[in-house]
């Protein structure tokens, strides 16, 4: 279906968005704004929206439009605004291949395998949870071991408690938002084991979902053991150390009959990968230029494909760049080039985009290895020449560090590569 209406399929498209989420959303509705006549998203589920449909907590949009929406009003207006551009939605549909010809291939239980050609492709596909197999967490292997975001998709939408008494492996975001959302549904959930000696979520989620519901949060500490002979009985847990090696001397059990595992997200590039992309190792998603695209002419791509997001704030914001330059690219126009490469240093896990121009205001986001308080983002040269220096009163892997890179902060440099590094003070 096509904004619920069957069999509107064109051949071919200006821009083809592949995901629904606030993503593609986001790049399609820039990409009409730009020019571009026939825009079309497909997105694999009966709703587009992406993973903020399941996300009924509040918190969304507090940057974009200063108001704390919940995830399926955000995902609304979203889709909204698309839609009232003239944006072709197509859902329950399926993206299969996008060929170096940007000929995209999809299935939907409407259109069979259909093909249609597009002069811009945009890739939005979004992530998709690691699991406690990718970890390989030893023991049985009884039920009642979910992802977090499995079981927020069985409570949030289908009515379903996955359990009674529920074990958290894992910080991030879901693992603590889940932690509340099933305590206010009556589950006990007995704590929250993190392997690294700091939280992986965002604060404001340690603070609300923990702190405010007196749920401890085990750090240096992980799941050595899952035991049960149908569903989990107990899980056995041990600190770690420096090596981040189980003490199993110091292991104790866990009476619980639920495992949620919340150990990050892996973005979903299955189509990049088909398309030869370059990939960044460390993002695990495609190598962008300031204009969020590829290292394939015309294609482009923006959110959590590109690299995982904490705010679908920013996810929007990269969208616009993203739509805006595939919208252009399909009316003739190329995306400027850029003369700068930036090179993740000390301490800097990655950065996004990859490159840059020293001609134009650029957004760059990344992301730090470790903790560090009162510390310093700095951009050098090869030879150690400090181009530009701001303050950070501290920097956690967790939460994403946002430079605004303004042509004048790069006035005095030449070169054609920049080190991006954090620093203790
Ligand atoms: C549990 C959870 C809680 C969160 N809480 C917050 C919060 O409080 N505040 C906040 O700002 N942000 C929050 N976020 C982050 C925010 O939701 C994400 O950053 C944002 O949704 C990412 O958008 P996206 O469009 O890149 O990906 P997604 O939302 O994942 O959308 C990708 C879409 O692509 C579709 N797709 C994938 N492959 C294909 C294919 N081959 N063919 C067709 N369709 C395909 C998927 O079905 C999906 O609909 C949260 C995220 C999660 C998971």
């Amino acid at each position: 279906m096509i904004d619920g209406r069957p069999g509107l399929l064109r051949a071919a498209y200006d821009v083809v968005v592949a995901g629904g989420g606030p993503a593609g959303l986001g790049a399609a509705l820039a990409a009409r704004e730009a020019g571009a006549e026939r825009v079309l998203v497909v997105d694999r589920e009966p709703e587009a929206g992406g993973v903020l449909l399941q996300c009924i907590h509040s918190g969304f949009g507090l940057h974009r439009f200063g108001q704390e929406l919940t995830g399926p009003e955000y995902a609304q207006r979203s889709l909204q605004a698309a839609l009232d551009h003239g944006v072709d939605v197509l859902s329950d549909a399926f993206v299969l291949d996008i060929d170096s010809d940007r000929v995209v291939t999809l299935m939907s239980p409407d259109h069979g395998v259909a093909t249609v050609r597009s002069r811009a492709t945009v890739l939005a596909m979004g992530a998709r949870e690691r699991t406690h197999g990718a970890i390989r967490v030893p023991g049985d292997r009884p039920a009642g071991v979910f992802t977090a975001g499995l079981a927020q998709r069985l409570v949030n939408l289908h009515g379903v408690l996955p359990g009674r008494r529920v074990a958290i492996l894992g910080s991030g975001d879901i693992g603590l938002i889940m932690a509340r959302r099933l305590s206010l549904e009556g589950v006990e959930v007995v704590g929250v084991f993190e392997l690294m000696p700091f939280a992986n979520g965002l604060t404001r989620n340690i603070v609300q979902c923990l702190h405010d519901f007196d749920i401890p949060l085990h750090l240096s500490t992980t799941v050595v053991g899952i035991h049960g002979r149908d569903r989990v009985e107990k899980v056995t847990v041990a600190p770690v150390d420096g090596e981040l090696q189980p003490v199993l001397g110091r292991a104790w059990d866990v009476a619980c009959d639920t495992l949620l595992v919340s150990v990050g997200l892996i973005p979903e590039n299955e189509l990049s990968r088909q398309l030869r992309l370059r990939i960044d190792p460390v993002t695990a998603g495609p190598v962008v230029s300031s204009a969020m695209e590829t290292s394939r002419d015309g294609v482009f791509a923006c959110g959590n494909v590109v690299h995982i997001h904490d705010l679908v704030d920013f996810v929007s914001a990269e969208a616009e760049l993203a739509g805006r330059n595939a919208g252009l690219f399909a009316t003739g126009v190329q995306p400027p080039d850029d003369n700068v490469r930036l090179q993740p240093a000390a301490n800097v896990a990655y950065c996004v985009p990859h490159t840059v121009s020293t001609d134009r205001e650029h957004i760059v986001y990344l992301r730090v290895r470790k903790r560090m308080e009162h510390c310093s983002l700095r951009l050098s040269t090869s030879d150690g020449r400090v181009v530009h220096e701001r303050r950070l009163r501290y920097a956690v892997p967790a939460e994403m560090v946002n430079l605004r890179l303004r042509p004048a902060l790069l006035q005095d440099f030449h070169g054609d590569s920049l080190l991006v590094e954090v620093v203790e003070r």
